[in-house]
């Protein structure tokens, strides 16, 4: 069972572009890597930070529940 570091990494550089795991943006099908694109779920799929806060963000301007108070303090 100890599978030897040397394999490890060698499955996982092969693996890593066949691997089911991976998800692409259902939007701009980026390869969603939490730590760099972010991954967001959206009622479509699994997205990149950017555009879920683009849809966010059109979603926000469509409805728009959070202006309001624009002045500080
Ligand atoms: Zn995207």
């Amino acid at each position: 069972m100890a599978i030897p570091l040397k394999n490890l990494m060698a499955e996982g550089k092969g693996l890593s572009l066949v691997g089911s795991d991976e998800q692409r943006c259902c939007y701009c099908n980026v390869l969603l890597q939490e730590t760099i694109t972010g991954k967001r779920k959206t009622p479509e799929g699994e997205a990149c930070s950017d555009c879920y806060y683009e849809k966010l963000g059109a979603g926000v301007e469509q409805h728009p529940l959070i202006c309001g108070r624009v002045g500080r303090g």
